[in-house]
């Protein structure tokens, strides 16, 4: 690990997809300007259209040039590009593309390393990693790692045998499982923020907090992924990963060390302590929404029944809203609130960690209320922390006035905020597993969230649509923290 500019070939299946186009190509290419790839890199893009390599070139200059808006500078860079035609189902057909890695091997003097880029949908996972093998291209002299994309399966059935699958032809210490939340900066802040000082981490637990809360809001509704989002809904495409993934950051224990076994062990611990939800208590713990027509920013927008690809009768959530309780010595008593959903008021992801009151407010007789002090870790698109005090308001006698310690990380001149993909590219280049998610991480959350997921595919929710599109979800979402005396921040202006 930590070999600064690491002599790899990568393999993306699926290089003509949205992913590898939006995402992909344009991380290679900053890793690429930015030195961090070695003279010993090649890439081949994998899908069954017939390209040739100058027109997947061709393919990659734009892609690059839409994500930088600028001229591709060097050419150099796509002439490292190289385009295979082939049905991944077809086992036939992976000979010839063993014959090409080789030969690009050599070229390139790549010393046998590959990566498997597995940017396709999940179906295929299981056969691609059973030919890579049965066809020897896994049976390299270097090192090889396997990257696939959510969703890893959609209940931890059917996690478990995927995973079977691609056990037969990787290891564990070879499967690099990608939830691009835990590339994003802020989220890889978390732990610094925590652990890094001394006055945070003394009053990170049930004594000193009053509750935890996340939102992952966004404005776009399900575009045209209307057809794998119906099958999906809130519930499995954002809390069993991403919103779980910084549950398990917050609540953690300190590593002993910052190895990737180290960290994943204390979060793995977290997954494990989230207090089961049974069939008749989710109602209790969590909240489901459908967007009906709204306004987003003054344009009227449709319901998600009306959306391409949608069932119009469709049972699909778009909004979740859901306490979570962690029985374990830190945290007993604390809920942790979270929420996401489409089509909603503004497109934030925001962590409010909320504190316990004083013990006695002295200034009663002069404030109407001192404000809770908060924490608000702002994941996207903006990306900092700001802490809310009270201080005494300028000139009156002994009035509290709430102000704000602002950080912001993404204002800084000079700091452009590299990209997740680009991160855990690169980490994946370097064997940094640390900001993947491992097996043991995927099973713990998949038990958590099947309970829900079973009801909710088992009732219709009669209230559907619940929310308008442009509203922060449904009232039942801010029935949930009224019950416990709470109620959610607000995500803009005075946050
Ligand atoms: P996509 O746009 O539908 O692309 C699918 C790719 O697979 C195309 O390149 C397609 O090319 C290729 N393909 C399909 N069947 C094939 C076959 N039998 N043999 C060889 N190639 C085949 O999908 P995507 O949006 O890029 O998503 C890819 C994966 O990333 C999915 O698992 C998705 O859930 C995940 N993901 C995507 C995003 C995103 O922003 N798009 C975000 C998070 C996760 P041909 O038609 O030329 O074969």
């Amino acid at each position: 690990m930590n070999n600064v500019n690491p002599k790899s070939l990568i393999v993306i299946f699926g290089a003509t997809g949205d992913l590898a186009k939006r995402k992909l190509f344009p991380s290679i290419y900053r890793l690429y300007q930015k030195g961090k790839l070695s003279e010993e890199f090649a890439v081949v893009g994998v899908a069954r259209r017939p390209l040739s390599n100058d027109e997947f070139r061709r393919y990659v200059s734009q892609s690059v040039e839409d994500s930088t808006k600028q001229e591709l500078s060097d050419p150099s860079f796509v002439s490292r590009f190289y385009y295979h035609s082939l049905d991944v189902t077809s086992a036939a057909s992976y000979q010839e593309l063993k014959t090409l890695l080789e030969r690009l091997e050599e070229t390139y003097r790549i010393p046998g390393n590959r990566i498997f880029y597995l940017a396709m949908a999940p179906e295929f996972f299981g056969t691609i990693t059973s030919h890579l093998k049965s066809e020897g291209l896994t049976a390299t002299n270097g090192w090889k790692r396997l990257v696939i994309e959510k969703p890893f399966g959609h209940d931890v059935k059917s996690a478990q045998q995927l995973n079977k699958e691609i056990r037969q032809s990787f290891s564990e210490k070879e499967i690099f499982r990608i939830d691009h939340y835990l590339g994003k900066e802020m989220v890889q802040n978390i732990e610094v923020i925590r652990f890094a000082n001394a006055i945070f981490e003394p009053l990170w637990n049930n004594r000193f907090i009053a509750n935890i809360q996340i939102t992952s809001s966004e404005t776009l509704g399900v575009e045209d992924r209307g057809r794998y989002y119906d099958h999906s809904g809130a519930l499995r495409d954002m809390v069993q990963n991403h919103m779980l993934q910084m549950v398990a950051l917050l609540a953690m224990e300190p590593p002993i060390k910052l190895t990737t076994d180290d960290i994943r062990n204390e979060k793995v611990k977290v997954l494990r302590a989230l207090r089961p939800i049974t069939h008749d208590e989710v109602d209790q713990y969590f909240v489901r929404g459908q967007y009906g027509r709204g306004f987003i920013r003054g344009q009227e927008v449709v319901g998600y029944r009306e959306e391409n690809s949608v069932d119009p009768q469709s049972n699909t959530e778009t909004f979740v809203a859901g306490k979570l309780m962690i029985d374990n010595f830190r945290w007993a008593g604390v809920p942790f609130y979270i929420r996401t959903g489409k089509r909603m008021t503004e497109k934030s992801t925001k962590i409010v960690v909320q504190f316990k009151d004083v013990p006695m407010n002295l200034y009663y007789r002069t404030s109407e209320h001192v404000h809770p002090n908060l924490l608000v870790i702002h994941i996207q698109p903006d990306e900092g922390i700001t802490l809310h005090l009270n201080a005494k308001k300028s000139g009156e006698s002994m009035k509290t006035t709430p102000i704000k310690l602002d950080y912001c990380n993404n204002c800084i001149d000079g700091i452009n905020t590299p990209e997740a993909y680009e991160k855990l590219l690169y980490d994946c280049m370097r064997g940094d597993a640390t900001n993947f998610t491992h097996w043991d991480e995927v099973a713990a959350s998949w038990s958590f969230v099947d309970p829900i997921s079973e009801v909710w595919a088992n009732t219709k929710a009669a209230d559907f649509p619940n929310y308008e599109a442009g509203s922060m979800g449904p009232k039942k979402a801010d029935e949930l923290l009224q019950k416990d005396g709470f109620h959610w921040w607000p995500l803009n202006g005075t946050m």
